[in-house]
């Protein structure tokens, strides 16, 4: 039996929707819980994968006890005063690894020092040619928001578009950060959507707020449980990200079933897109969206509710679906269903996007 720890070590063989957080925190930063802990959390939380992500440093990574109970996705939270993002699949010992692992100063120093000696644009291309995954975090969550703005958005694979909802600026970030995501995919970047909990430590007191290592959950199609075969499903787009409600959403056309993440390539014609939701809440809305804008709407106040709505291809479309509660907050939301003749965008940075003031 291979170790736990490998990022190919099957913990199911079968292929499926799995669900896990790709942003927390443990001891070896500014986390409250160990990594092992983590796990036991995440697996308590009903979580199927978790990525550890602490602040400038791998060194939770080696303080995993096997077996581990569930994969957990190498990751580092690269922190600096300008931004933060997520860098997943560490495998190896990537040269400029060295630079996180050297020095015993403490924070704020370290940050400091490494703000200093980091490129960031240089990083980004160095972590894809290593075939590592790079995702911006809280981008517009002041004050940690993303401050590169010249930031090619080539050098970027995802984008968290939820961060801790429970957090309460993010009642606001959020939202606007898949408004800015949106303008990205109508620009034809295919940048995969992803949440995290960013979960640092149990809150309690009735006026605080209450992050848990599942709020919001990301949900990967992958064709094992792995590590590994959960980046490839990251990398496909084949993901949403929910509150609590649980997706379906395809294209049916001539030529087959698109799932979530699909391309359809060239094709034209008609279609039907097709959505399902599952839930624990009385009353939701749920949306399909053309291009940014719904273009199907249906109030579900079951457990169970279904939308259809008929369309064609022309151009370039992307076809994504959200959920929202009665106030109209979004709580759930596909990663889109692509069609048309794509080529690669123009050379687009962060800044060319950031909601005007
Ligand atoms: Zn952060
Ligand atoms: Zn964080």
């Amino acid at each position: 039996m291979s170790s736990t720890l490998s990022p190919t070590h099957s913990f199911r063989a079968t292929a499926g929707w799995y669900a896990g957080d790709f942003h927390a925190h443990t001891t070896a930063s500014d986390g409250e819980n160990s990594p092992d802990a983590l796990m036991q959390m995440a697996v308590a939380a009903g979580l199927d994968f978790v990525s550890i992500t602490d602040h400038n440093t791998v060194a939770g990574l080696d303080a995993f006890q096997e077996p581990l109970p569930l994969p957990a996705i190498r990751g580092i939270e690269i922190t600096l005063f300008s931004g933060h993002f997520n860098v997943f699949g560490l495998d190896g010992a990537p040269a400029w690894l060295q630079l996180f692992r050297a020095g015993s100063e403490p924070e704020p120093e370290r940050r400091k020092r490494l703000s200093e000696q980091v490129v960031v644009a240089d990083l980004m291309q160095q972590c894809q040619a290593e075939g590592f995954l790079v995702s911006i975090n809280h981008p517009l969550l002041a004050p940690w928001g993303w401050q590169e703005s010249d930031v090619y958005l080539s050098r970027i694979d995802c984008l968290e578009i939820w961060n801790d909802p429970t957090w309460p600026d993010n009642a606001s970030a959020n939202p606007a950060t898949v408004d800015m995501w949106t303008q990205w995919l109508n620009a034809g970047y295919r940048i995969t959507a992803i949440g995290g909990s960013d979960f640092h430590f149990t809150v309690s007191g009735a006026d605080a707020h209450h992050p848990a290592i599942h709020l919001p959950r990301t949900l990967v199609y992958a064709e094992q449980l792995s590590a590994a075969a959960i980046l490839r499903g990251v990398r496909r787009h084949h993901v949403y990200v929910s509150m609590e409600p649980s997706l379906t959403f395809h294209v049916q056309g001539h030529e087959g079933r698109f799932a979530i993440g699909t391309d359809m390539g060239e094709m034209t014609g008609n279609i039907e897109l097709q959505a399902t939701v599952s839930t624990h809440l009385p009353d939701v809305v749920i949306q399909i969206i053309k291009n940014g804008v719904p273009i199907g709407t249906k109030r579900c106040q079951g457990e169970q509710g279904s939308l259809a709505c008929l369309d064609h291809v022309d151009g370039t479309p992307v076809w994504c679906c959200d959920v929202r509660d009665a106030e109209g907050r979004i709580i759930a939301v596909t990663n889109p269903i692509f069609a048309g003749d794509w080529l690669p965008p123009a050379a687009h940075t962060f800044g060319d996007f950031l909601p005007q003031e």
